[in-house]
């Protein structure tokens, strides 16, 4: 799909990733809505764009049905509390915009005749048993424990996606997003990188849970937006059905993130050792080849 006039509605547009695609999009043309019910997302990260005349912005709630007006080419949904902290504290939220707004959001797609594409995570995989994990790897996820509500609503996302493709010809893609980080994290977001930052320049204790044995990989947000906007423009082929893996595949522990912080920040902030988070996934790398052949 080239770029030159088409338009985009990006859910979860006001939302760490959200935004920044919506950044990307309107540098490469796309006229962009932007749909946010302001749950974790901020007008902060899209008050830069309120005055493009490429850019809409709605107040929505994408479980609720999305009436747009005009032709769309492509709908991202990327609308969900994304931080453990946030799909813990709102689990009904979390399964409900992964599950009714994944199928509004496809619905929409389907009316436009647009291509859809899902913001999958590489939750899915769960505590993974296999290190790095390729897009064939069908994961370990409890779907009882804490971690369950955005880890099944997101399994439901892609179920859900397939299920419009095969069944409605609709064209699809899913993306299975690993850490990131970057400009427009909150402070309080509770996820490690923004933690330890804030946490070494307050000069207050890096918290680490268990031992910092535990590994992510970290992918920088420009890095990840133009991955997935390749995906979204990448050629329609019975290729694109299945989820792709975009992250860095350079693993580290979180143990090393924490001494990296405190070198570059220069801060003599102590490390304060704090329980592992119940289902706390031990390793987490991306198998990327599949990304990197297309
Ligand atoms: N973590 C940590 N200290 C913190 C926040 C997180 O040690 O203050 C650990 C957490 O237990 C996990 C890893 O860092 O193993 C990444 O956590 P994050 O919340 O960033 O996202 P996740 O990858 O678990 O979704």
């Amino acid at each position: 799909m080239s770029s030159l006039s088409r338009r985009a509605v990006v859910t979860g547009g006001a939302g760490f990733l959200g935004s920044h695609l919506c950044d990307f999009l309107l540098e490469r043309g796309y006229d962009v809505l932007c749909l946010d019910n302001l749950l974790t997302g901020s007008t902060d990260n899209i008050a830069h764009l309120l005055g493009h005349p490429k850019f809409k912005f709605g107040k929505h709630d994408v479980t609720e049905y999305m009436f747009v007006e005009g032709p769309v080419d492509a709908v991202l949904h990327f609308a969900s509390p994304a931080s453990p902290v946030d799909y813990l504290e709102m689990p009904i939220q979390t399964l409900k915009v992964g599950s009714l707004g994944t199928h509004k959001a496809l619905g929409l797609a389907k009316t436009k005749n647009a291509r859809f594409l899902l913001a999958s995570t590489s939750e899915v995989y769960g505590d993974p048993l296999v290190n790095p994990q390729p897009e064939t790897y069908w994961g370990n996820v409890n779907p009882i424990g804490p971690r369950g509500v955005y880890d099944e609503a997101k399994r439901f996302a892609e179920a859900m996606t397939l299920g419009y493709r095969r069944y409605h010809g609709l064209d699809t893609s899913i993306v299975r997003i690993f850490n990131t980080y970057g400009p427009r994290m909150r402070p309080n977001d509770g996820r490690v990188v923004s933690n330890f930052i804030v946490q070494a320049l307050q000069k207050k204790p890096l918290t680490i849970y268990g031992e910092g044995e535990q590994t992510r990989s970290f992918t920088y947000v420009s890095d990840l937006i133009r991955g997935i906007v390749a995906l979204l423009e990448a050629d329609k082929s019975p290729e694109m059905e299945t989820p792709f893996n975009i992250g860095n595949p350079e693993e580290r522990t979180v143990r090393y993130l924490a001494d990296l912080v405190l070198k570059l920040t220069g801060s003599t902030s102590p490390i304060l050792k704090q329980p592992l988070p119940v289902d706390d996934p031990q390793v987490r790398c991306p198998d990327i080849r599949r990304a990197k052949s297309i």
